[in-house]
């Protein structure tokens, strides 16, 4: 037996040699990928007077790097040849987002506020200051030596320093091998499923139609090239908070939640009311908004509670909120174009601002889509068809095209 053990040892100890292979950073997240699985416990944490920071026995075999996310940052680099740290300056740890998935460690801010346009530079000059500050934290081992820091390396701070309105777009710069269009990460979200059937008219549930829609999305999606995942394949139920779970655990680039509306029988307009819609995530709350929103979240008081806690409103992020804003007016249009393709009457409801909770916990650009009403019979005749249901499905899909085109 000790023989074989012997023999082992090398091929353990070759095995266990850790390597971080590559780092990538946009303003609101980064995603540090290792040649192995790692666990949490290979981290060891450690608090400081300005964040936290981890260390973890692995060797940095690219640059170390330093990202700037809201008011908080994130540096990367080697403290001895096996050892890696990652310094955290923030205020607010507690919004630490540290997710790791197989083999790679993604690290974000839960309540990380866009830097404001006209402050770039101010605080591109607090980041450097605190550069000095945590100078110390590295081992007094030259870290240039090891990991000369190439240019790339230091544009990728002052990038922060010129980015005007679309931070998302130096945040693609940035990270090139993101920028095909087809590496993108899509969670379609069908609303409702096994014992809540969403709205409901005669025997006809919100669930049914949804299921479908996404289902056909998904086919189209995947035939374009996008990695594509959804949220339920058959009729089951799934919280709210799973749904924006499976988001945050596939790193998603958008999450799509789809759904069909109806209208208290007690609305004067009970019947009438028709049209497609599409709402992301505000603080905003008109009247019809807010109708749409109880609705759609009475399901689950359990996450509401749950996310007043958190006081989630106060916690959306400024950039995904405008991403969000973006991908709404895509995909409102791109649904709007191909339902008229089958029918020209169909009636533009807009996009609209809204507290959706379904919305609430995931990362990336968001948005619920009401493709059209139930309790308007014309409609419901029209949602139960394949043609309009494929109709709303291409819709979706260009509008995501559009959106990667346009913004990345
Ligand atoms: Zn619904």
């Amino acid at each position: 037996m000790r023989v074989f053990l012997f023999l082992l040892l090398p091929f353990l100890v070759f095995a266990s040699h850790l390597k971080i292979i590559s780092i990538k950073g946009t303003n609101s997240e980064v995603q540090v990928q290792f040649n192995n699985s790692i666990k949490e416990k290979d981290f060891s944490k450690y608090s400081i007077n300005s964040g936290i920071y981890y260390d973890i026995k692995a060797e940095l075999a690219v640059s170390k790097e330093t990202f700037k996310l809201g008011k908080n940052s994130i540096k990367i680099a080697p403290n001895t040849k096996t050892i890696t740290r990652i310094v955290i300056e923030t205020k607010e740890s507690e919004n630490l987002y540290f997710n790791i998935n197989n083999k790679r460690l993604t690290l974000s801010f839960k309540n990380n506020s866009a830097t404001k346009i006209d402050s770039n530079k101010t605080n591109a000059n607090n980041l450097e200051s605190s550069n000095l500050n945590i100078a110390n934290l590295f081992n007094s081992l030259d870290l240039k030596s090891i990991n000369p820091s190439n240019k790339q390396d230091s544009t990728k701070i002052k990038d922060s320093t010129q980015q005007t309105d679309s931070t998302l777009k130096s945040a693609a710069q940035n990270n090139t091998q993101t920028n095909n269009n087809k590496n993108k990460i899509i969670v379609l979200d069908p609303g409702h499923g096994g014992k809540d059937c969403g709205a409901s008219v005669g025997k006809i549930c919100e669930k049914t139609i949804t299921l479908n829609i996404s289902k056909k999305t998904a086919e189209i999606l995947k035939s374009r090239g996008y990695a594509v995942y959804t949220t339920r394949n058959s009729d089951k139920y799934i919280s709210l908070t799973d749904r924006t779970k499976m988001a945050n655990d596939k790193n998603a680039d958008v999450f799509i939640s789809i759904h069909a509306n109806a209208l208290d029988k007690k609305s004067k307009n009970y019947k009438s009311a028709n049209g497609i819609e599409t709402y992301f995530l505000s603080t905003a709350r008109s009247e019809r908004a807010k109708k749409v929103a109880e609705l759609e979240n009475k399901d689950d008081i359990e996450v509401m509670n749950y996310f007043s806690k958190l006081s989630f409103l106060n916690s959306i992020n400024s950039q995904r909120l405008l991403a969000s804003n973006k991908l709404a007016i895509d995909i409102q249009g791109g649904m709007l174009m191909n339902a008229r393709n089958l029918h020209k009457g169909v009636i533009d409801g807009g996009v609209r601002e809204g507290p959706f909770w379904v919305l609430a916990g995931a990362l990336m650009p968001s948005i619920l889509i009401e493709v059209g009403y139930m309790t308007n019979a014309l409609e419901l005749t029209r949602m139960q068809t394949k043609e309009y249901q494929n109709a709303i499905a291409s819709g979706i899909a260009d509008g995501i095209d559009g959106y990667f085109l346009k913004n990345f």
